[in-house]
């Protein structure tokens, strides 16, 4: 039987890392199987859909690359991917779990629900449905049960778990689970409003979409027994279950949005390349091998194994994302790099440049930052000229000759000729040697007044990137500017 695997998020809010990783793990399993990936939402809690959800997992997956065979937005042969639009399907199979006994009617309101809750709280009891002293098919008569109905009373069906006997799966992560079915609340199957619930859904649409492998979150090890007895109750056969290990902040606290964010759609405004995010997700809780954490998806596709998996939580640690994204930044293709860091300088209101200057001022800094968009930032004096001096630092490096030297200077730039480094250094140098100076008299000075900064790339490479129109626009400027003297001088 070929594999089938679900990405099957419930669109309450917009895609993070934790969904990414389930999502990811699912299609590398397909993938290497040969399989088919499915996308299915399940929105049967229609007040807790937020609007723009669907719409922003199917975008996110496919900004990093998880094209799916199955879903909402390609069609497919197990249609429709969307369990509002399932509801029929689910009514009639909740009938079938009635008549076989599996499930039954339960009419209790919600103030009789809370007493009950009390009372076990009294009790020093978990809070469990009870099933025998509330009001529903075991308790009352069959023609009230039936006269209820007929009227139209508020009812749920609810799953009659057996209460005498174990209930095991295997997990292919995490072994043989078993519990014991008096520790199982009856699930409500369907709600009084004729939807059903996550349980009943998830395993109808899990059957009818020929479902083989149910990798998802270890949040949903609690429910898996109660989907195994509906299973039962269907005389279908399970699917095999795969449960990935939690995600924690660096403190092992619980994943949440306290901590920064966990969008993805975030991680992409901040400019990570979504291979880099993707390698980052694929190791959370996997390591192909023991030596290397950069992996094309195709080689995390060819290594995938599920048994492989750990138990363990993984960490998810900001630094490493930094560290992952910066490997990348230094291997990406230097055009697709400029194209993507041209409209985010449009957006700085920096002016237009050609994608042949915007390669050089990435490969000049690439080695220095985490992000392209610190290229922008941290290296903006490559795209405007700098506003203002820092005199502070200028006042270690400064001497009364300097503006002397810099119009001496000017005619030494106007004819190095090819305007690279290696002929800026030597001219430079000969420059300073003949007026019995160090080399660092002028490089830090010019510095300054090429960047505004006292930090950056080699000078001789930044300047032969500026160019030497810009570099003699900048020098001239700086002499048009009046010196705060007094500020130079005090010691
Ligand atoms: N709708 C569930 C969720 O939001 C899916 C769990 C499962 O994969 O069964 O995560």
């Amino acid at each position: 039987m070929s594999v089938r695997v679900r990405f099957a998020p419930s669109p309450t809010g917009f895609l993070h890392i934790g969904g990414l990783r389930t999502a990811l793990y699912n299609f590398l399993f397909a993938r290497h199987h040969g399989g088919a990936f499915i996308l299915r939402i399940e929105d049967t809690d229609q007040e807790r859909t937020v609007p723009g959800a669907v719409e922003n997992i199917i975008d996110m997956l496919r900004w990093v690359g998880l094209e799916f065979d199955e879903g909402p937005h390609v069609g497919g042969p197990y249609g429709p991917y969307v369990q509002s639009e399932r509801l029929e399907l689910y009514r009639q199979q909740v009938h079938i779990l009635l008549e076989r006994g599996a499930a039954y009617y339960a009419f209790d309101t919600p103030e009789e629900l809370e007493r009950m809750r009390q009372r076990q709280r009294r009790a020093g009891i978990a809070p469990k449905y009870d099933r025998f002293a509330m009001r529903n098919s075991f308790t009352l008569p069959s023609e009230e049960v039936q006269r209820l109905l007929a009227d139209g009373s508020p009812a749920v069906v609810r799953l009659a778990v057996p209460m005498d006997r174990d209930i095991s799966f295997d997990d292919l992560i995490r072994g043989r689970i078993t519990v014991h079915g008096r520790d199982l609340d009856d699930q409500v199957l369907l709600k009084s409003d004729g939807f059903p619930t996550y349980h009943l859904a998830n395993v109808v649409d899990d059957h009818f979409m020929h479902i083989t492998h149910v990798i998802r979150g270890e949040e949903w090890i609690p429910s898996t027994p109660k989907h195994i007895l509906l299973y039962e109750a269907f005389g279908w056969e399970a699917p095999q279950f795969a449960h990935l290990p939690l995600l924690l902040n660096p403190d092992r606290s619980k994943l949440s949005k306290r901590h920064g964010d966990v969008a993805v759609d975030d991680f992409r405004r901040q400019g990570y390349f979504p291979e880099a995010l993707l390698n980052f997700v694929a190791l959370l809780g996997w390591n192909p091998t023991a030596d290397r954490e950069l992996f094309t998806l195709e080689e995390l596709i060819a290594a995938f194994d599920l048994t492989k998996v750990n138990r363990a939580p993984a960490i998810v640690d900001r630094a490493k994302l930094d560290w992952m994204n910066a490997q990348y930044l230094r291997l990406l293709p230097l055009d697709r790099l400029a194209r993507q860091l041209q409209p985010l300088l449009q957006e700085l209101g920096y002016p237009d440049y050609p994608l042949d200057y915007l390669m050089r001022a990435i490969a000049l800094l690439r080695e220095r930052v985490d992000r392209l968009p610190e290229i922008a930032t941290f290296g903006d004096y490559l795209f405007i000229p700098p506003r203002s001096y820092d005199w502070q630092y200028f006042r270690a490096h400064w001497r009364d000759e300097l503006p002397q030297w810099l119009e001496e200077l000017l005619p030494v730039l106007e004819q190095t000729e090819p305007f690279t480094a290696e002929l800026l250094q030597q001219q430079i140098r000969q420059f300073v040697e003949h007026r019995g100076q160090p080399l660092r008299a002028l490089v830090h000075p010019l510095r300054l007044i090429l960047t505004g900064k006292s930090v950056g790339a080699g000078l001789f490479e930044t300047m032969a990137v500026l160019g030497k129109a810009e570099c003699l626009r900048r020098i001239r400027h700086f002499l048009t500017t009046e010196l705060p003297t007094a500020q130079l001088h005090t010691a």
